[in-house]
C-alpha cells in the first residue's frame, strides 16, 4: 500500500521557522517511505486566517523546495462536508448545544487535567430550555463524552504511534470538547478528521503540541466510521530562549529570511542547527 501524509498549516500568520521545521519533517518522512505528501490549507477560522497569508505560505513552501503531490486542499471550500459530519454526530446524540460564553466558562471552571475543562453546565439542559435558548443565543456543539462512552468500546480507545504501539486514552481525560464552534459551526478537530479520511492519509506527522488532540481525533473517527491513521508527533523547534516558536510570538518568518537574502539551503541549514524539544 502506498503511504500518504500531509502538511496542514493554518494561514493565521506568515510561515515561520517552526512551521517549516514541521513541513521538513513531513517531507523527509515521505521521502524515506516513498509516500505521497499532500498540502492542506486549514483556513476555516475566518476571523484569523487571511488569503494573503495563504498565498505567501504556498509561495514560501515552493521557494523552500518542498514539493507536494496532487492538488492543494482548502478547508474553506469544504464547509458543507464538515456540516454533514456535524449533523451525523448530532443525529447520533453525541453532541449537545452549549450556550456558555467564554467568561461564564472561566468563572465556573475548576481546573483538571482534562484537555477541555468545560464545567458541563449545558450538558443537562432539558429539551424545552434548549429550544427556547436556541432562538436568541448563539451556541457551540460539544461532545458528550459520557454518551460517547456508551457507543464506543473501551478496547478501541487508543491511537497508534509511529512504532505502531497502542497509546491508550480515557474519555474523561478528553472532556466535552467543542466539535462545532459558535462562530463557524465546525472545529479544527472535526475538519481535520473529515479531511484525513477524505485524503486517505495513512500517517499524520505533526508537532507534539497536537498530541493531546489525537484522542479526540481517534474518537471522532470511531464515531464517524473512518479508519485511523498512524500518528507521529515530532519535537518542536525552540527559539534562542528555549521556548517554543509560535506565530503569535513574532517568530522569524520565512519571508523575513528571504528578504535578508538567505537562500532556501541556508534556511534548511539554520533549522538543522536549531534546538528542538
Ligand atoms: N492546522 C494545524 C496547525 O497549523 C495542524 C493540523 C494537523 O496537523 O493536524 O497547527
Amino acid at each position: 500500500m502506498m503511504f500518504k501524509t500531509r502538511f496542514a498549516p493554518s494561514p493565521t500568520g506568515l510561515l515561520h521557522l517552526g512551521n517549516i521545521y514541521s513541513a521538513l519533517q513531513c517531507e523527509s518522512w515521505a521521502k524515506e517511505h516513498h509516500a505521497e505528501l499532500l498540502l492542506r490549507i486549514e483556513d476555516i477560522d475566518f476571523t484569523r486566517c487571511k488569503p494573503e497569508f495563504t498565498q505567501q505560505m504556498v509561495d514560501d513552501l515552493a521557494w523552500m523546495g518542498v514539493s507536494f503531490d496532487g492538488d492543494v486542499m482548502y478547508q474553506s471550500q469544504r464547509l458543507k462536508l464538515y456540516d454533514k459530519a456535524l449533523q451525523k454526530l448530532i443525529n447520533m446524540g453525541v453532541l449537545y448545544p452549549c450556550f456558555c460564553t467564554r467568561k461564564e466558562i472561566q468563572a465556573n471552571t475548576r481546573h483538571t487535567h482534562a484537555l477541555d475543562n468545560y464545567p458541563k453546565t449545558c450538558r443537562d439542559l432539558n429539551a424545552e430550555e434548549v429550544l427556547e435558548r436556541k432562538q436568541h443565543t448563539a451556541y457551540a456543539w460539544r461532545l458528550h463524552s459520557q454518551k460517547v462512552s456508551t457507543m464506543v468500546a473501551n478496547h478501541d480507545l487508543y491511537w497508534l504511534d509511529g512504532d505502531e504501539k497502542k497509546q491508550w486514552f480515557n474519555l474523561d481525560d478528553m472532556g466535552d470538547v467543542v466539535i462545532g464552534r459558535k462562530d463557524i459551526q465546525v472545529s479544527y478537530h472535526l475538519a481535520v478528521v473529515v479531511d484525513d479520511a477524505a485524503q486517505a492519509i495513512t500517517h499524520v506527522i505533526r508537532g507534539r503540541d497536537l498530541r493531546s488532540s489525537t484522542p479526540v481525533h481517534r474518537t471522532l473517527q470511531l464515531l464517524l466510521g473512518f479508519s485511523s491513521p498512524i500518528y507521529i508527533h515530532h519535537a518542536l523547534l525552540l527559539d534562542t530562549q528555549g521556548t517554543r516558536l509560535a506565530k503569535s510570538k513574532g517568530s522569524t518568518t520565512i519571508q523575513s529570511l528571504r528578504e535578508m537574502g538567505l537562500s532556501a539551503a541556508d534556511v534548511r541549514k539554520l533549522i538543522k542547527k536549531a534546538s528542538i524539544s
